[in-house]
């Protein structure tokens, strides 16, 4: 079940109300307000079904790519835990040019053991994303939901390599 109101927890924050959203971050750039984000941009790690990819793994290779930390705001383990690394309103690293009016998920995976674009998720993943796209959903009632493939102006590429409007399109009429 989903809570209907403040306080909410997503992940690990705990939202005591809407301006609490507002609370400046630390070394990080915020977004304007709540209206702000348009799209939950779905995400795959890229990384293969049959590898681990930790979050110890992400953050380095985000670093080397000169992130301040993990780009996304959340990462999605395939036994299904999860793990923030971004406050909801700060600006990430994950969808040029969409960072500034997104929010990042990203699921562990993406590639199948011969390192093909393929729908990997675990039903822990699943149900894990159904539970955070609903959440995110209530804080953000206009945004779309979306993979990053399906947005325009981005590079062509795979990710999340599902077809995510079809998957999770109908989260959008959940009340
Ligand atoms: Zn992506």
């Amino acid at each position: 079940m989903i809570q209907e109101t403040f306080p909410l927890t997503i992940a690990g924050e705990e939202i005591p109300d809407e301006r609490s959203l507002l609370t400046q971050v630390e070394n990080g750039l915020l977004m304007d307000s709540i209206d702000s984000v348009r799209y939950i941009i779905l995400h795959c790690s890229a990384t293969r079904c049959n590898r681990e990819y930790p979050v110890e793994q992400l953050l380095r290779d985000h670093k080397a790519r000169g992130f301040r930390t993990i780009g996304y705001h959340f990462y999605i383990r395939r036994d299904g835990s999860i793990n923030q690394h971004r406050r909801l309103l700060e600006v990430g690293a994950h969808c040029r040019p969409f960072n500034r009016c997104s929010i990042g998920v990203c699921y562990e995976g993406g590639l199948d053991a011969d390192g093909h674009p393929a729908d990997t998720r675990t039903p822990e993943q699943t149900e894990q994303l159904i539970l955070l796209f609903l959440k995110l959903r209530k804080l953000f009632p206009h945004a779309r939901l979306v993979g990053h493939r399906d947005l325009p102006g981005v590079t062509p590429k795979a990710c999340p390599c599902l077809d995510t409007r079809a998957v999770f399109g109908y989260l959008e009429n959940e009340k």
